[in-house]
């Protein structure tokens, strides 16, 4: 066993309209051989009943949950930061001819280790991966995930029309890869990595495809991820593509694709039907406020969704998104819901804050994920997967403003330039700042 002491930032098991974070000064973690956690509490109080466990302190830093990224593209990892144009254009000028390099197996895997590495840098331990459409690709992500020892729910993207053919592969084909790569993977080491169906969106899945993917989740429990709602031209491509169909949302209640382990990408764009929909089918969405600024997308409406009980966690959604750094979603989170209320004025709802997003980053992806059981906040049972920051580069250094609600405002906005000095996935370090 280990004990690790220190400020414990520890998300409570609240729901989506009234997140909220414990304190703890003089806190205290005491994690098992198996990377269970044992006890949480005062350091006082941990000293009475576990004597003699080797102990861990750190100063000047706080100890939280790890990071939860619920929506995120591997093969786009080379194009973080760069490009411009909105959703359909960018795709078709940055993005497919890097999927594309996927078929090569050595660019994969040196793409795979060095995204995993970088997540594990930034303090994200559980992942929620779209991979290449590539069956080897996919394959090597698998590896390098285990390798790294990060947390992942991933799955081959599935396309079967909408891209270019080096890309797409039959609905058939699709079905049979991502099934046989299920098969490998889906559960190993303890449930760390699991497989995901991964339908790219309606724009590029056949409707074939998509029943076939929802038949398969529902009879297997498969997660399943995709797009929804994303921006003003994926909807009229979309609405041209199924007219049959009352809605976007519509599509995937249509072909199956909607379940209470289907997690939506976006979700911007909603009729009140298509919400009451998804709620029906307590789908959780993935909220990428980043993505959704600098593909020009549009401002979700964060608190309403909180509001009406949706599951909600934060995805990068690298390369929409220009950074793996949940806690830039987290800042961005809270920045996109003020821009929300700046374009709605009279009709403003309470903004986002630094707190609850960070309550969002954690607990609220686990939620997402359908994680909560193993993760996201700090409770005798569940798997020790946390990080320790550095208060020590957060500016300014000194301050007036010294309550645990403004330091968690300072990590937050610190962004990706707040300082991750190390990483545990199940009490094991999986990242060590230099
Ligand atoms: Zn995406």
């Amino acid at each position: 066993m280990r004990l690790y002491a220190g400020l414990l930032i520890n998300p409570l098991e609240s729901n989506f309209s009234k997140p909220q974070l414990e304190y703890l000064p003089d806190g205290c973690l005491i994690v098992n051989d198996t990377g269970k956690i044992v006890f949480v509490g005062t350091l006082t109080d941990a000293s009475v009943r576990f004597a003699d466990t080797q102990m861990e302190r750190f100063e000047n830093a706080v100890i939280m949950p790890g990071l939860v990224d619920t929506h995120v593209h591997l093969p786009q990892y080379q194009a973080a930061a760069v490009g411009t144009g909105e959703l359909l254009d960018w795709l078709n000028t940055y993005i497919f001819s890097l999927e594309a390099r996927f078929a090569d197996e050595m660019y994969a895997r040196t793409q795979s280790t060095q995204f995993f590495h970088d997540a594990l840098s930034v303090g994200t331990t559980t992942m929620s991966v779209y991979c290449s459409s590539q069956h080897k690709a996919t394959d090597v992500a698998f590896e390098e995930a285990f390798r790294a020892g990060i947390r992942v729910c991933m799955g081959k993207t599935m396309m079967d029309f909408g891209a270019p053919q080096n890309i797409l592969f039959s609905a058939e084909q699709n079905i049979t890869d991502s099934l046989a790569i299920a098969k490998q993977w889906h559960g190993t080491d303890g449930g760390r990595l699991q497989y995901t169906l991964t339908p790219r969106f309606a724009g590029s899945c056949s409707k074939e495809l998509l029943t076939k993917t929802g038949e398969i989740a529902r009879a297997d429990g498969f997660r399943i991820q995709t797009h929804l709602s994303e921006n003003p031209a994926e909807l009229r491509y979309i609405a041209s593509l199924f007219p049959e169909a009352a809605s976007y949302t519509d599509v995937y209640h249509r072909t199956g694709i909607l379940t209470n382990k289907t997690i939506m990408a976006h979700s911007i764009y909603l009729s009140r039907e298509e919400r009451v929909t998804l709620k029906a089918y307590d789908c959780a969405i993935a909220h990428c406020p980043c993505s959704n600024r600098f593909l020009q997308s549009g401002v979700m409406a964060l608190r309403h969704s909180m509001s009406e009980g949706f599951r909600i966690g934060l995805g990068s959604d690298v390369a929409g998104g220009y950074s793996l750094s949940i806690l830039n979603e987290a800042r961005e989170a809270a920045e996109s819901s003020k821009t929300w209320n700046i374009l709605n004025r009279g009709q403003e709802v309470p903004t986002i804050t630094a707190e609850e997003a960070l309550w969002l980053a954690t607990l609220g992806g686990a939620q997402a994920l359908g994680l909560d059981d193993t993760i996201g906040h700090f409770k005798a049972g569940k798997d020790a997967d946390f990080v320790v920051v550095s208060l020590e580069n957060l500016m300014p250094r000194e301050t007036v403003f010294s309550s645990h609600s403004n330091l968690v405002s300072r990590i937050v906005y610190g962004g990706a330039a707040t300082k991750v000095l190390r990483t545990y996935v199940r009490g094991k370090v999986v990242y060590r700042a230099a």
